[in-house]
């Protein structure tokens, strides 16, 4: 077991797990597949990938990426250094929120789905909530905003119809309750999907005049529909993403999204607003369940950091989004230059993902091959992850960073060398 284990140790795995993959090949009394089970336990492991799909918030790939702000060794994550006492953990990130989006108050845990869990658990155990038919959505990663209501112990009163929610729908949903009652409004962004052709919606600025504490989930997690950190206007796919911003001046009480969308952050789950909601969310023993780690604060700092200080170009999915498409060309034109045939440029689409600006594209440029060489090109150090189209293999470099363009020549290189497949 001990020889099996020791020649499957260029699959980087630690012994023991090479001896457990030693063993099941055993008992399936083939020592031969000691290796096949190794490398697929190996291609599990987390490590450093080149996104080169065209789509800048890849789930699969943990959507925004990061250029790394985060502390390593020791961090005053709840040592306040002005008094040498103990701090709240969160106060960096909320101060920057507040200052980012006008909130008077705002907290963080680890994902846009603990964010409305916990508002929902805080604001309305027991109490109606009030959501539009057309926003029952399922974000994926088996999120359905029904069950998330129903797991914080809040009870949905549903309105409207899938394509026509008016504002007397909420109205007369309010007027039906029991005057004791607390009702909240939820309103939540559609994300990864449209309603088009007959359709009507309630905006923000309509269901707040309702006098009833609303709560928008807004997953994306665009902070300023103007954009400021960006030295150019707002960029097209933009158009029609609600803001932080906006919606708590139009009227919501809270607002919850994620950090890892547009905000281009750690993953996290941010909620700002009314300075009196918040503090209730806080004070929920919830809050500690689902409070995040000193790596992903100090990371989710850095990124808010670079927000104030205007350097958006500085954030890795700003910085791709807003590349001209000639700037990417070239780049691609480079590459292919120095490979040649069959490796061509071509056109391409880039994607926001995560659910955020559906159907919205940004003109971009990739490197083309005929054929699929997805397997070929993630089996290579680093792993590629290309996307095919019409039947060729399409390496958008929207998503790859100018640093990494050597990395996709050499898998690029390493593919073609291996002759046809
Ligand atoms: C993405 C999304 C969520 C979930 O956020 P995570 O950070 O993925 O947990 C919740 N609501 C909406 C509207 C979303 O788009």
């Amino acid at each position: 077991m001990d020889a099996i284990a020791r020649s499957l140790a260029d699959t980087g795995l630690p012994h023991p797990l090479l001896v457990s993959a030693a063993r099941a090949a055993v008992c399936a009394g083939d020592a031969a597949l000691a290796r096949q089970i190794a490398e697929k336990t190996a291609g599990q492991f987390l490590r450093p990938v080149i996104n080169a799909t065209g789509t800048l918030l890849h789930t699969n790939l943990g959507r925004a990426q990061l250029e790394g702000g985060a502390c390593r060794g020791a961090v005053n994550l709840e040592l306040d250094l002005a008094t040498g006492r103990r701090g709240l953990r969160t106060s960096s990130v909320s101060k920057l929120l507040c200052s980012l989006t006008g909130a008077e108050a705002a907290t963080v845990v680890n994902n846009g789905a603990a964010a409305l869990l916990l508002v929902l658990a805080t604001l309305a155990p027991g109490q109606p909530v009030i959501v539009s038919r057309g926003e029952l959505v399922e974000i994926g990663g088996g999120f359905r905003i029904p069950e998330v209501l129903a797991t914080s112990g809040a009870r949905l009163v549903e309105v409207g119809t899938t394509n026509k929610t008016r504002l007397a729908d909420y109205a007369e949903a309010l007027g039906g309750l029991a005057p004791e009652t607390r009702p909240l409004l939820l309103k939540v962004h559609q994300s990864n999907y449209r309603i088009v052709g007959f359709t009507q919606s309630v905006t923000t600025a309509e269901l707040a005049t309702l006098g009833v504490p609303l709560v928008v989930d807004l997953g994306s997690g665009l902070l300023d529909a103007g954009t400021p950190w960006l030295r150019s206007a707002p960029p097209r796919f933009l158009a029609g993403e609600p803001a932080a911003r906006q919606t708590l001046v139009q009227g919501a009480a809270l607002v919850t999204f994620s950090g890892d969308k547009l905000l281009g952050g750690p993953q996290a789950g941010l909620i700002a607003g009314s300075a009196d909601l918040v503090s209730r969310c806080s004070r929920n023993p919830l809050f500690r369940a689902l409070r995040p780690g000193g790596l992903v604060l100090s990371e989710l700092q850095a990124t808010l950091v670079a927000y104030a200080e205007r350097r958006g170009h500085e954030i890795p999915f700003w910085q791709m989004a807003t590349t001209p498409a000639e700037e990417i060309r070239e780049r691609a034109e480079a590459i292919a230059g120095r490979l040649g045939p069959p490796v061509s440029v071509c056109g391409s689409l880039s994607a926001v993902g995560a659910g955020s600006s559906p159907g919205m594209e940004i003109e971009s440029a990739a490197l083309c091959l005929p054929g699929d060489h997805r397997i070929g090109l993630i089996d290579h150090e680093p792993p590629v992850v290309a996307r095919v189209q019409e039947g060729r293999t399409l390496l958008d470099l929207r998503s790859v960073s100018p640093g990494e363009d050597g990395a996709v020549e050499s898998a690029l290189k390493h593919l073609l060398s291996r002759g046809p497949t």
